[in-house]
């Protein structure tokens, strides 16, 4: 059998995706706001029942926009969460402004939100929160701290693209959502990403500062960057869209299977997916508890002597990477520390057979 890798990214049939590039050699439009471009900005806001959408070249590109199209003053301190990917925190300190954290619940590993009020100032602007896993985070809760302290909420939704809470869409919240179409993620373009927000002048400005800021066709009305989405990657998001819903079927196939053979295992948590949520099945993560015969990094050795590639997500936590230790105030003992201890994502995507799930499950459960 050959290696098992922690994720392979999904493709559409290959004549599908050069249909739809055939076009370009037709049009010579290969970026800026062309034709898939559009069509796909379409779809999306169709799949993901939003109004207002902007397309970026990648994910952390969207994100630093986003902080910027909220206008947060520089030198503010915007609420976040360690247990995440670098790019939540590069993006709000890349704005300028302070990341303070704040500790995880162990419940779904998302920001703690009954410890976000003990950390707000009056020089807090913002909580950027992220739905860890595609767990959606206690947006009602965040929603109310947020109007009572006039803050902003800009979410990174990166892990959470198609969930929905209560049939809403999980990205229609806060004031701006960041999605990432990475390879890695469940529905990607390649490279990708986007802003979307229930305020249209966000989604403009957004549009605007991701072209340089471009005015018009001579001016430039603020100090901008490059990180348009071009045709090609457009037209993979067309094509893989088409198949994002079978995608996500095969995958709560393989994340049932998983938890019907984990969850009795002693020492073993498995993440529970809360009532009420549509998931999009996107990780599979693990504690190896202390009760557990091995540690997580005799697990992770033990799976890969079985060339079994599974993954420490998030480890090691924001704030003991070299650029922000010692720096960041957060305490040494923390729920996103231990957890971050204690994960392993486990090997999952869309062409991966059920019987790598079994193997890999019963090498856990010995
Ligand atoms: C993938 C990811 C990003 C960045 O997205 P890119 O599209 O890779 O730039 C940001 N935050 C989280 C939590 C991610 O997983």
């Amino acid at each position: 059998m050959p290696p098992i890798l922690v994720t392979r990214p999904t493709l559409p049939p290959f004549e599908e995706y050069t249909a739809l590039i055939s076009k370009i050699w037709e049009n010579r439009w290969l970026t800026n706001s062309g034709p898939l471009h559009q069509q796909l900005a379409g779809e999306l806001k169709k799949y993901l029942n939003i109004s207002n959408i902007s397309l970026f070249t990648n994910g952390h590109s969207a994100l630093e926009v986003a902080v910027h199209c909220t206008h947060l003053p520089k030198g503010s301190e915007v609420i976040t969460t360690p247990y995440t990917f670098a790019s939540t925190t590069h993006a709000i300190v890349r704005n300028g402004c302070k990341p303070v954290f704040c500790d995880i619940s162990y419940d779904d590993y998302n920001i703690d939100t009954t410890k976000i009020e003990e950390l707000i100032t009056d020089n807090t602007s913002a909580i950027l929160p992220v739905h860890v896993y595609g767990t959606p985070c206690h947006v009602d809760e965040i929603t109310r701290i947020a109007k009572k302290h006039d803050l902003k909420v800009i979410y990174d939704a990166a892990h959470a693209f198609g969930v929905e809470i209560a049939g809403r869409s999980v990205s229609s919240f806060g004031d701006a959502t960041m999605l990432s179409f990475h390879a890695t993620k469940v529905f990607n373009t390649i490279e990708g990403g986007a802003v979307i927000s229930p305020d249209k002048r966000i989604t403009d400005a957004a549009d605007q500062f991701k072209n340089f800021g471009m005015e018009g066709n001579d001016d430039y009305i603020d100090v901008g960057t490059n990180a348009k989405m071009s045709e090609f990657q457009a037209a993979m998001g067309v094509a893989n869209l088409k198949y994002v819903d079978q995608n996500i079927g095969i995958r709560k196939i393989l994340c049932d299977r998983y938890t019907e053979l984990l969850q009795g295992v002693e020492g073993v948590r498995v993440l529970a997916r809360p009532k009420n949520v549509k998931s999009n099945y996107a990780y599979y993560p693990i504690l190896i508890e202390e009760e557990y015969e091995l540690t997580r990094d005799q697990v992770c050795d033990k799976l890969a002597e079985n060339e079994i590639y599974a993954r420490k997500y998030f480890y090691p936590i924001v704030t003991e990477y070299s650029c922000y230790k010692g720096k960041s105030g957060f305490p040494n003992d923390s729920v996103a520390k231990d957890v971050s201890m204690k994960v392993i994502c486990l090997p999952l995507y869309d062409t991966m057979d059920v019987s790598i799930v079994d193997k890999i499950s019963a090498l856990l459960a010995h």
